[in-house]
């Protein structure tokens, strides 16, 4: 392979780096290009776990752990157990996910893979330049995963962060319905912010359990603890193993990441702003924003015409407004959400598949304390892009 410049780079093999140097692979427009995937880690741990709703049929269906047809919402006012039909809650792992993923990409003599970390990206008139921490390489357009360092820190765009930390539990007893995962348990002390638990259970005798919150700040590793500890003793739940722990941050804001694009480097991912910022949900958005852009580059050359901003963004941007001002407010918002909509429909609308008429009856589905504060923040908002 002649490796003087390279089609295509991209910079970082998580879940958007790998869906788009695999989605290339699958499609004959892109059979002729070399590409180039640099990742610093060794990615064979599992890292975190997706999870994410969709038809009955998706792209990694083999891949999925396990999945369910029913969820739960709990608040202190309301206890929803309800069908997702025509979606299914899934949960795929990310060790599983990275080894069919690679082993994939490995068997193709069109990509080369290099265990390395990228310093900077240099874009040049006629192509971009990829400094990593040994050598230096040349693509015509180079894609990034890889999440500018400070970029939100100054930002006008209210910013809360989704942080969470979970446990991997395994029971002595049968304690969990293994059919129902719940979505958010808010039935927990607030501390006038937005608190919730979210539990997936594998097994009768096995379940994720999450401690999450949408706040702009993280917590002590010991909050954590202390808050999942106590959860799980007034659920009765006292004598468990704890088999493996995930924790993370994931950025909840409508800040404009396209604009850090030019004509030849483009971000994916979350450092893209494909995380929906109402929900922090992003794999099921990585996978369709992949086939909006691999059809992309078959037309266009200019990447920083790559633009998937839509009305949602303007919701999701009036709902963090309010979350960031009113933080308390959150289990009273997402109650009212799921007790007062279909649950296919709401999830309809975080998918953003809904038409106009659909998102008018959502809105007005909310008590009017929370109606006047979207007005109120819809007109604050209403120049902001
Ligand atoms: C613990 C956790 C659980 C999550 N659970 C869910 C969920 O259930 N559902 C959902 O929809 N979303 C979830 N998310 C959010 C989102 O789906 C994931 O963060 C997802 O991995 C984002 O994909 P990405 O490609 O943008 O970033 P990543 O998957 O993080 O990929 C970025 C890659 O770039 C590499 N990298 C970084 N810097 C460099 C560098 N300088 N040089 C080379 N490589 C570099 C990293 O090692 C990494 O492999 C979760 C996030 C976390 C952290």
């Amino acid at each position: 392979m002649n490796e003087k410049i390279y089609d295509y780079i991209i910079c970082g093999a998580g879940a958007s780096g790998l869906i788009l140097a695999s989605s290339m692979l699958d499609d004959k427009y892109f059979s002729n290009k070399k590409i180039l995937l640099i990742e610093k880690e060794n990615k064979n741990l599992n890292d975190r776990t997706w999870s994410f709703w969709e038809g009955k049929n998706g792209k990694f269906d083999d891949l999925v752990s396990k999945s369910w047809t029913n969820a739960k919402f709990i608040s202190f006012n309301t206890n929803l157990e309800f069908n997702l039909n025509p979606f299914k809650y899934k949960t795929i792992r990310s060790s599983d996910f990275y080894k069919e993923l690679f082993e994939k990409l490995k068997l193709n003599e069109q990509i080369k893979i290099i265990n390395s970390e990228v310093k900077k990206i240099i874009n040049d008139k006629n192509e971009v330049v990829v400094h990593t921490n040994t050598k230096k390489f040349f693509g015509k357009y180079v894609f990034s995963s890889i999440l500018k360092k400070d970029i939100l820190k100054n930002s006008s765009f209210p910013y809360l962060k989704q942080h969470f930390e979970g446990w991997f539990i395994k029971t002595e007893k049968p304690l969990f319905d293994e059919n129902e995962p719940t979505l958010m348990d808010f039935s927990i002390n607030q501390k006038n912010e937005t608190r919730f638990i979210y539990i997936l259970p594998f097994k009768s005798k096995e379940a994720l359990i999450e401690f999450t919150l949408f706040s702009k700040s993280v917590l002590k590793k010991s909050e954590y603890e202390k808050v999942l500890k106590q959860y799980l003793a007034n659920k009765g739940i006292n004598s468990y193993k704890i088999l493996e722990k995930e924790k993370g941050i994931i950025p909840m804001t409508c800040y404009p990441f396209e604009k850090h694009n030019s004509e030849r480097v483009l971000f994916i991912g979350t450092a893209g702003g494909w995380t929906k910022a109402s929900s922090g949900y992003t794999f099921k958005n990585i996978i369709n924003k992949t086939e909006l852009l691999i059809n992309f580059l078959k037309r266009e050359k200019d990447l920083s015409k790559f633009n998937l901003r839509s009305r949602f963004n303007f919701y999701d941007l009036i709902l963090i407004d309010v979350l960031y001002n009113y933080n308390h407010l959150g289990d009273k918002i997402f109650s009212s959400l799921f007790r007062n909509n279909k649950p296919y429909k709401v999830l309809n609308f975080l998918d953003e598949k809904t038409n106009l008429i659909d998102e008018l009856k959502i809105m007005y589905s909310f008590p009017w304390s929370i109606k006047i504060l979207f007005i109120k923040a819809l007109f604050k908002n209403l120049f902001k892009y």
